[in-house]
This record gives C-alpha cells, sequence and structure tokens, in this order.
C-alpha cells in the first residue's frame, strides 16, 4: 500500500466502510492497521466487523435493556454493544 498523508487515509477509511459487505477479513484487518498508523479513531465504525475475526458478517440477535446483541456468523462470537 503506498504512503498516505492522513486525511488519503481518512478518505480511504470512509470509502471502505461503505462498502464493508464487499470486503474480506483480511482488508479489514489492512483497514484496521491503517487506522492505527494514522492514529485515526473508527469509532462507530468499528461496529461493523467482527472483532475477532474481522468479518463483516454480522447479525443483530437481539436488543434488551439497550444493549444490542451482534453475532457474528463466521466465528459465531457475540459481541454487545450499547444503543444511545
Ligand atoms: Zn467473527
Amino acid at each position: 500500500m503506498k504512503k498516505l498523508s492522513k486525511t488519503e487515509a481518512e478518505e480511504e477509511i470512509k470509502e471502505f466502510f461503505e462498502k464493508i459487505q464487499t470486503k474480506t477479513p483480511k482488508k479489514i484487518k489492512k483497514i484496521k492497521r491503517l487506522a492505527m498508523r494514522h492514529n485515526i479513531k473508527l469509532g462507530e465504525l468499528r461496529k461493523k466487523f467482527c472483532k475477532k475475526c474481522f468479518s463483516p458478517r454480522l447479525k443483530i440477535i437481539g436488543v434488551k435493556n439497550k444493549i444490542k446483541r451482534i453475532k457474528c456468523e463466521y466465528c459465531k462470537n457475540v459481541a454487545r454493544w450499547k444503543m444511545k
């Protein structure tokens, strides 16, 4: 990957996440590294992929007490996100 400025990296990350469903875990891992290298916070974008296997194939399995439970269809890891 070529050297990017922080703004270019941010742009690349934004575009990447718009099409995250078409991305492979390998590419997601790479974009996460890019963000880290440029000190870019992913924030809400972190919820778009599994933190264990980096798969974008997540399924909402339930919402209870304002906690959203999301299951990764690939590794079956369940993540919980507080809703605002
Ligand atoms: Zn997973």
